[in-house]
């Protein structure tokens, strides 16, 4: 009988621990389960869905070509996954389902009910810890508690990683015609927002691999030095491939050994500082299983959760749509609507704008960078959110907060970045479209700054100021 192999956020073959583990039993039948209305309920847009289907037609052809059929279908709920899995099992006689694990608090859940509903049917179903070195739960403090703070977790993680947990997987050789038929792949159907060109991101491993190849030869003995400047490509750009798993942090960290003389703590300071975003990557879905609050719209620091944020549907509206005053905001902001992507640097400068700058909810930012992000990715997003709105790990002391016209000063300095999402300012002098004078302006149509920086800082530190600590 052959084994089941549920597809999530996994959609590769190469280096797939699940995959692996269910192609060592014998003949495998792939299956994936597509819950438009959950997902749109959960916030996700158009340009995730849409990556995320293209994704699963790619992995359909890998599949094909090894003889694997894929049965694909459409529920409402997850909640309804544990009764679709065994229909499944049931309609192609299998009696084994393997998975690799997602960590927020409803994934663990959903995954916990298809274990106990295979295991009540006499069947077994497996979870595989595939996106992480560590399993949560298998890096804890001195005391057993979840690492709170990146820095001794990054010196746990490399202190503890063997070979082994950095093993690539074998794909699956080509299997004898199982004599199950794929199911055809349904469309996209129309969505009310609509995703952008899908060319800028081509879906499936072979342009994930590409990506990573390009970056290492290219640029990753420069990213210590590049990755914070929007205007040069200086980083990788893999992060929807990593979200959706058509590569997976081994292949990753296994094409950095092989550059660097085996190491990933030391040696060549541009591939060190990469490896470290991986952890922090990791970190994060760490911080989701053991601080499950943070899954729950909660804060980390909890003292937080009494801030007086600010109603300001004008000012979350100009937030969303570019046009605060503030070019490095709005260029990015423009660059995310446009593109599905924006630069880890000005994730940090808008974040930190809308919570800090606009004292507005940072989980409304939250929920619209999860629209709209091609890489959108519930743990990474949440702990970046947080950090900005200094309400969670690490969280930056309430009273560092950017000034968005010195970031772009720095990290924007010849205006590059400025004038390619902003044409309108790309006539000014270059040192003068970071805070744009009025009477240079004239009829472009580019906003006054919505607010003041000084004294929106001193608001925010204000309503920081006034929370309880104890
Ligand atoms: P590189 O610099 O090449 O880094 C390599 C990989 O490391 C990335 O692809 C990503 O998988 C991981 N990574 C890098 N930085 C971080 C980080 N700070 N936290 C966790 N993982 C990281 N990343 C997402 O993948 N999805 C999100 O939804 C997301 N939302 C964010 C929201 C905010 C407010 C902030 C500040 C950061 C967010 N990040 C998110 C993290 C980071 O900005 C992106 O991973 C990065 O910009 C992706 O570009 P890259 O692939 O070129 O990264």
């Amino acid at each position: 009988t052959p084994t089941l192999m549920w597809f999530r956020s996994d959609l590769r073959l190469h280096d797939n621990r699940a995959l692996a583990a269910a192609a060592q039993r014998g003949p495998v039948v792939a299956v994936y389960l597509r819950a438009l209305p959950h997902w749109r309920r959960h916030g996700h847009g158009a340009n995730p869905l849409d990556f995320r289907a293209r994704g699963v037609a790619a992995l359909k052809e890998g599949l094909e070509g090894l003889n694997i059929p894929l049965l694909h279908r459409d529920i409402d709920d997850f909640a309804e996954a544990p009764a679709a899995l065994l229909a499944i099992a049931r309609e192609t006689g299998a009696e084994a389902l393997h998975f690799n694990r997602e960590y927020p608090v409803d994934e663990l859940a959903r995954d916990a009910a298809v274990v106990e509903a295979f295991e009540e049917a006499g069947l077994s179903a497996t979870g595989h810890h595939d996106a992480v070195a560590f399993a949560p739960g298998e890096l804890l403090t001195g005391k057993g508690d979840y690492y709170g703070v990146f820095t001794p977790f990054a010196r746990a993680w490399h202190r503890r990683l063997d070979a082994e947990r950095l093993a690539l997987s074998e794909a699956p050789s080509p299997q004898a015609p199982t004599g199950v038929d794929s199911d055809p792949l349904p469309s996209l159907p129309a969505l009310s927002d609509t995703p952008i060109d899908g060319r800028q991101w081509p879906a499936g491993e072979a342009p994930a691999a590409d990506r990573l190849e390009r970056f290492l030869r290219f640029r990753g003995r420069h990213y210590a030095r590049q990755r914070d400047f929007p205007a040069v490509r200086g980083t990788s750009e893999l992060s929807p491939y990593l979200a959706l798993g058509m590569i997976s942090h081994r292949q990753c960290l296994q094409a950095v050994l092989a550059e660097n003389d085996g190491r990933l703590a030391e040696g060549d300071e541009g591939l060190v500082a990469w490896v470290n975003e991986l952890v922090w990557r990791e970190f994060y879905r760490h911080v989701a299983v053991g601080f499950p609050r943070v899954c729950r719209h909660r804060a980390f620091q909890r003292h937080t959760e009494a801030l007086a944020w600010r109603d300001d549907e004008e000012g979350f509206a100009a937030w969303c749509e570019g046009r605060t005053g503030y070019p490095i905001v709005d260029a990015a902001m423009r660059q995310l609507v446009a593109t599905g992507w924006m630069h880890n640097r000005l994730r940090m400068i808008t974040a930190m704008f809308l919570a800090k700058h606009l004292l507005i909810d940072w989980r409304r930012g939250e929920a619209f960078f999860l629209r709209h992000l091609v890489d959108g990715e519930f743990c990474a997003n949440n702990g970046g959110w947080q950090w900005a709105a200094s309400t969670g790990t690490d969280a930056a002391p309430y009273f560092r907060i950017f000034n968005p016209t010195t970031q772009s000063q720095r990290f924007d300095p010849d205006g590059r970045f400025l004038a390619e999402w902003l044409p309108e300012l790309a006539a000014l002098p270059a040192k003068a479209r970071h805070a744009p004078p009025r009477d240079l302006l004239g009829d472009t149509g580019y906003p006054a700054p919505i607010v003041d920086h000084k004294a929106a800082r001193a608001r925010a530190l204000d309503a920081f100021k006034a929370l309880n600590r104890d």
